[in-house]
């Protein structure tokens, strides 16, 4: 498989290593140069030289073995989400996916979707659940996106990452950041946040397992009232472990609508999120659900375009949806304070259908002001 791949990214052109976040920006002519190289071709002294000093790789076999050169996409999009399955092996109270549905996708379905992303022009691809890697078709995939040419992010809850297959398929194919959560720091309290049992060492053992392997870890210390009181402690436990961290205070509402998640708020802990200053949902990223269904992003899920019945050339329509959901209509017109507002349309609405917890995510309720 490729060592590198030279992709249009945005309005610009760039070299990436897979499994490694940082890239080099190439001028058009080097993309255009690499696109013209065949079989036999040697590759150009800059681009072995490129290789040498980003990744320390030396590249001794003919290029088109090394390199994967990404075709320019008319879609312009750059970044995609995608919940593989909604299915979950934890039952957090105050998970935003509401009812998690085990199913999603048939193999040829997932494959189409791949195809679709990566032809839209999508380039880092997060995939995401539910819980991710307990689809029986998780490693499947995960390789396909790596074939196609996409960068390939996991989120996880942790509790498959010390099994021997999926430490051996992140081996053979390393992601470029694996994103996991932590609900508590005591077996007690992290158990009373999954409500699984035995879910606390099987994390430990996956953290070890990530730290052995030299995986590129991000903790996502995530706070409710059943776990406030160990925040210090789960932060010196990713501090321990050496991976970097954030610390996630703010519940949402669910997917639905429905207002259950924000129960679980601990309210003493909410940090003001940054003023509002506009998204490119729609535009150059998307977000996708286990059936195939593509929105603006995981909140503004409605309207909605179907990738595997419409195919690609819907896709388009998601920047129109984008302008319309992000219009400070419903409970947010008229607003006096929208300038300063901290919370986008689409969640705003959530929140309202959920019951209009304005304390919660509105200044006009006192939250940000
Ligand atoms: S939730 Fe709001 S800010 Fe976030 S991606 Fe969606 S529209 Fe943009
Ligand atoms: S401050 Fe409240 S009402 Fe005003 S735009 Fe923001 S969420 Fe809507």
């Amino acid at each position: 498989m490729h060592r590198l791949i030279a992709s249009p990214f945005l309005s610009d052109y760039l070299l990436l290593h897979p499994g490694h976040p940082s890239g080099v920006r190439i001028p058009e002519a080097r993309y255009n140069e690499l696109r013209a190289l065949t079989g036999p071709d040697a590759a150009p002294v800059w681009l072995h030289d490129a290789a040498r000093q980003a990744w320390g790789l030396t590249l001794d076999r003919p290029p088109t073995a090394d390199l994967l050169v990404r075709e320019r996409s008319r879609y312009g999009y750059a970044k995609a989400s995608w919940e593989i399955n909604l299915g979950c092996d934890y039952d957090c109270e105050f998970c935003y996916l509401g009812e998690k549905r085990f199913e999603g996708l048939d193999w040829q379905g997932k494959q189409q979707l791949l195809r679709t992303m990566r032809d839209a022009g999508v380039l880092w691809l997060q995939i995401t659940g539910g819980e991710a890697l307990i689809d029986p078709e998780f490693g499947a995939a995960y390789e396909y996106a790596h074939q196609l040419g996409m960068m390939v992010q996991v989120s996880s809850n942790g509790s498959s990452l010390r099994k021997a297959p999926i430490r051996e398929l992140f081996a053979r194919h390393r992601p470029y950041r694996l994103t996991l959560s932590v609900y508590g720091a005591t077996a007690e309290t992290y158990e009373k946040v999954t409500r699984n049992r035995g879910s606390f060492g099987r994390f430990l053992d996956g953290l070890d397992a990530a730290r052995a392997d030299g995986l590129p870890v991000r903790l996502n210390v995530i706070v409710s009232d059943d776990n406030a009181h160990e925040v210090d402690d789960m932060v010196a436990l990713c501090k321990r472990y050496g991976f970097p961290h954030q610390v996630f205070t703010n519940m949402s509402p669910t997917i639905d609508g429905e207002a259950n998640p924000l129960a679980s708020q601990a309210e003493a802990h909410m940090t003001p999120r940054s003023v509002f200053t506009g998204c490119n949902a729609g535009h150059t990223f998307f977000h996708v659900n286990p059936h195939g269904i593509a929105s603006i992003c995981k909140v503004g899920r409605d309207p909605s375009v179907n990738l595997i019945t419409e195919g690609l050339a819907t896709l388009p329509r998601l920047g129109q949806i984008a302008e319309s959901l992000q219009l400070r209509t419903g409970g947010c017109s008229g607003c006096t304070k929208v300038g300063t507002c901290r919370t986008c349309r689409p969640l705003a609405k959530l929140y309202q259908e959920a019951g209009d917890r304005r304390e919660l995510y509105c200044q006009h309720g006192g939250y940000g002001s």
